[in-house]
């Protein structure tokens, strides 16, 4: 009976696309604190918004094109055209809720331009805007973001295949989405122009993640890795799924980035054990990137301690400035990753059986 095969290809199909759909809540602008945002749409199609059980259009080019949303107590309060309107929380999409391009401002500050949908909600009396985006729209976004101009194709490849595992296996860092658009998560900004080396990146290596023992890896990244890369367990981070390794990187290891600072004794024993919690801390307090990374050795002068290192970022997983080096003598993605990390398998996500298991045992620091 041909139709019953018919059928069971039809239903076949229908479930492995279903398999492969994956979206990532990012969380986004969130470092601008935001208590006003401005969402337009940004392609000329009109956005259906909905909000306190009602449904309206944001038409381009007319009245209301435009939707201001306010942080009021801790409710929305929305102006479109004359209307205005209170509500807990609001949903943005294309006209079938599908995804759509919206511009998203806060006004003076920042506007961006995102593929998806959006839902925005006020939490301690700030906005909070999540946009609902496709696996593969983030990574193209997380790559474009986290990237160098100039960095040769399978190095880009490689970030993409880390960022999609991170992606996929990672999470739980945040209550109200998956990720954030922050270094805390990953960098994500805006999603590239087709054709663009980040999206080609993308696009070469879609769907492949990285797997130890069957299960997806939470692939972690650093700037410059000094020489050689740590393992969680080196800067106090627990890790019960993929055990990582320290490997040696010859282009850093070589050309080192070196950086020196000096620090009080106090904030000096803070970071004595080398844990990421504690750079993190003094991070906080002296400003971004005041210990640029956890490998340093300390030198004591009268009036303070010195503090002399190499490189920068955590140290953990793939090394950007490594990988960039490995590309531009030839190595393809695979063997990038490979190096950095070892015993891994690369596969296509929807050859994993489903739901996919994650590798959420890495405890990160805030
Ligand atoms: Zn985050
Ligand atoms: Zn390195």
């Amino acid at each position: 009976m041909r139709w019953k095969w018919m059928l069971f290809l039809f239903s076949a199909l229908l479930s492995s696309s279903l398999a492969n759909a994956q979206n990532v809540r990012i969380g986004v602008l969130g470092i601008f604190h935001p208590r006003q945002l401005d969402l337009t749409s940004g392609n000329g199609n009109a956005i259906v918004v909905t909000a306190a059980g009602k449904t309206f259009f944001l038409q381009p080019g007319s009245p209301a094109g435009n939707l201001q949303i306010h942080a009021s107590g801790n409710e929305l309060f929305l102006k479109i055209a004359d209307k205005e309107l209170h509500a807990s929380e609001i949903h943005a999409a294309g006209r079938n809720q599908d995804a759509t391009d919206f511009m998203l401002s806060v006004p003076g500050k920042i506007e961006r331009r995102y593929r998806g949908t959006l839902d925005v909600k006020v939490v301690d009396s700030e906005l909070v805007p999540v946009v609902t985006m496709d696996l593969e729209t983030a990574v193209a976004s997380v790559v474009q973001a986290e990237s160098l101009a100039g960095t040769s194709f399978e190095a880009l490849k490689a970030q993409a295949v880390v960022t999609r595992s991170y992606l996929v296996a990672g999470g739980g860092r945040h209550a109200e989405f998956d990720f954030c658009d922050l270094t805390h998560c990953q960098s994500l900004q805006e999603a590239p122009r087709p054709g663009s080396p980040a999206a080609l990146a993308t696009e070469a290596t879609r769907d492949l993640i990285i797997t130890f023992d069957e299960k997806a890896v939470a692939a972690m990244f650093t700037r410059s890795c000094g020489g050689h890369t740590l393992t969680p367990a080196d800067i106090g981070i627990s890790s019960r799924g993929y055990p990582y390794f320290s490997v040696d990187c010859d282009f850093c290891h070589k050309n080192p980035v070196r950086w020196s600072r000096g620090l009080s004794r106090e904030d000096a024993a803070i970071l004595s054990d080398h844990h990421e919690a504690a750079r993190l801390s003094v991070d906080r307090r002296l400003g971004w990137n005041a210990i640029p990374s956890n490998n340093f050795k300390a030198r004591e002068t009268e009036t303070e301690i010195v503090l002399q290192g190499v490189g920068q970022g955590h140290g953990v997983g793939l090394c950007q400035r490594g990988a960039r080096a490995m590309a531009e003598e030839g190595a393809d993605f695979r063997k990038i990753i490979d190096h950095y990390f070892p015993n891994t398998t690369l596969v296509r996500r929807a050859a994993l059986t489903v739901p996919i298991q994650l590798d959420r045992k890495l405890a990160l620091p805030d």
